[in-house]
């Protein structure tokens, strides 16, 4: 447990984090909130990833200057967030997040998300009754606002007003020792955002750190509380533990804390005990890392080919089997697979499409030659058809002639472009595929 301290303030010349690492938009923002008479800290994952010598994805920004104030100060700000008012900074190529510090809400005496405070004015703090927090939108100070945030290593902050890193909880150390820990009591962080567990596998899976050994018991012991996320959060979510390059060793965490099962049962159960389709599953992921590696991240549509296609493959070919047309088959497992799924996560319909597309498409693939190969190279779901056929190729050791029959094909037409295999050289980007209309998907109830 993490309790309220004094912060550790480290002066610039103590730490690495130089502002030249900064981008300069978030420099400017910082600057203009400090000269204004405002607290301007940068927070969050950027400190974390600055003083681990990472490069950020992005810059937050956190002040104690209110959503209104900082909307006078900057022409290009929108407010943004019902569960939290945000200040988004739009720039040429970039977006800020400046926030406004806040803290952790007095708990409600009763739950939903129709509960009122005080005067009857809607409650900025609202719990639903297994303690997950609805909404809540209470400004703090820059200590309550650190302790609010989900990990010790998360709650690091870069001070613009003396270039200092200021540490309220025990993020430093525990960055020096690589572990993860929620700030407070894990049992009550996760449970009031079971997000909080998912982002502990990724960050853990990223940046190779260690959940706390206390942390990741409970975490287990929790796992089957994310089925209450709401699914569109965990459709965001889903696509930072997968397509971010590091699918496989997410995929390890996921499986040994049980989220694994409480995500994907089907999976989960498809996979128990048995080493081959787990092993199966793991090349997968990994072929996956090495595009993300070789700078071309996988479509989503993709992703779920690599993860749940097999097991689809299998149930397409024992209908098939039982005597239903292949075609059928494999339309009707991927409807149930994609009604089954958008419980736990909302994955729009068009990548539930482009996913049949993707697994419907082997079969002309696997005609050497193909018939009519300039307009299957037209199709939507080309580029990713190609792309799953490779992965069969290359980690199933399937038969190589037609994705070489493809790859020679693809060579003569240089206009078309699809995923390439994973290399260590930077492939040219993935070109748009002009989207056609799909007049009878119907079948597939996504
Ligand atoms: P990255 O952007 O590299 O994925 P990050 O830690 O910056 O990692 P963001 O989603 O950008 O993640 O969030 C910014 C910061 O907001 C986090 O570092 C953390 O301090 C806080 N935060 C994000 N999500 C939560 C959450 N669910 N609970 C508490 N704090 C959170
Ligand atoms: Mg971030």
């Amino acid at each position: 447990m993490v309790n309220s301290m004094e912060p550790r303030i480290i002066p610039r010349k103590e730490h690495c984090i130089s502002r030249k690492q900064v981008s300069p938009n978030a420099v400017r923002t910082l600057y203009r909130l400090h000269r204004k008479g405002f607290i301007a800290y940068l927070v969050g994952g950027c400190v974390r990833d600055l003083l681990l010598e990472r490069t950020p994805k992005d810059f937050d920004i956190a002040t104690n200057a209110r959503p209104g104030q900082i909307k006078r100060l900057f022409r290009n700000c929108r407010l943004i967030g019902r569960r939290f008012r945000l200040a988004h900074l739009h720039f040429q190529d970039e977006i800020i997040e400046v926030s406004t510090f806040r803290r952790a809400g007095v708990p409600s005496d009763s739950a939903g998300a129709e509960e009122t405070g005080r005067n009857n004015r809607p409650s900025r703090h609202v719990k639903d009754e297994d303690g997950m927090v609805l909404r809540d939108n209470i400004f703090g100070t820059p200590e309550e606002d650190a302790l609010c945030r989900d990990f010790t290593i998360n709650a690091l902050a870069y001070n613009m007003a003396d270039f200092s890193v200021v540490d309220y909880s025990t993020g430093l150390s525990d960055l020096q020792q690589r572990l993860i820990r929620p700030i407070g009591d894990p049992y009550v962080r996760f449970t009031e955002d079971p997000v909080r567990m998912l982002r502990a596998v990724r960050f853990s899976a990223s940046h190779n750190l260690v959940i706390e050994p206390a942390a990741w018991e409970i975490l287990c012991d929790l796992s089957s509380a994310i089925s209450r996320v709401p699914p569109a959060r965990l459709y965001e979510e889903i696509q930072k533990l997968f397509l971010l390059g590091y699918a496989r060793p997410v995929f390890s965490l996921l499986e040994k804390s049980g989220l694994l099962a409480a995500l994907f049962p089907g999976l989960s159960q498809w996979n128990y005990g048995n080493s081959h389709r787990l092993t199966l599953l793991h090349t997968n992921l990994e072929w996956l890392d090495q595009l993300c590696r070789s700078g071309t991240p996988p479509s989503l549509a993709l992703f779920l080919a690599a993860l749940f296609g097999p097991s689809l493959e299998e149930a397409a070919l024992a209908s098939h089997r039982g005597g239903i047309p292949h075609k059928q088959a494999l339309e009707a497992a991927c409807a149930i697979f994609m009604k089954e799924i958008c419980k736990t996560a909302s994955i729009p319909k068009r990548v539930g499409i482009l996913l049949h597309g993707i697994l419907a498409f082997q079969h002309s693939l696997h005609r050497t030659p193909p018939q009519h190969p300039s307009s299957l190279v037209s199709r939507p779901e080309f580029a990713d058809a190609i792309a799953y056929l490779r992965l069969g190729a290359e980690t199933r050791r399937e038969n190589r002639t037609p994705l070489e029959w493809w790859d020679a094909f693809l060579l003569e037409a240089p206009s078309i472009t699809c995923s390439e295999p994973p290399t260590d050289e930077a492939p040219p980007k993935r070109r748009r595929k002009r989207r056609r209309r799909h007049r009878h998907v119907a079948k597939t109830p996504v």
